[in-house]
């Protein structure tokens, strides 16, 4: 199980994918301002969400 980790406070959480029942995979994709940011995205469906966030940064993932 892909897991995120707070390096400030150390809370940790457990991300997948509800529908396909697999653990999502870290990755980063650029907007349209140049900016990039972090997202956790499921290999099976192409499904991305945002990356976890605690303490206001973004939560590293461990794997
Ligand atoms: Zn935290
Ligand atoms: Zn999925």
């Amino acid at each position: 199980m892909e897991t995120y980790k707070c390096n400030v406070c150390g809370m940790a959480v457990n991300a997948s994918c509800a529908n396909c029942n697999e653990p999502l995979i870290n990755d980063s994709i650029s907007l349209d301002d140049g900016s990039s940011v972090q997202v956790s995205r499921c290999p099976k469906c192409e499904g991305k969400i945002k990356s976890p966030m605690c303490c206001g940064n973004d939560m590293t993932c461990s794997v």
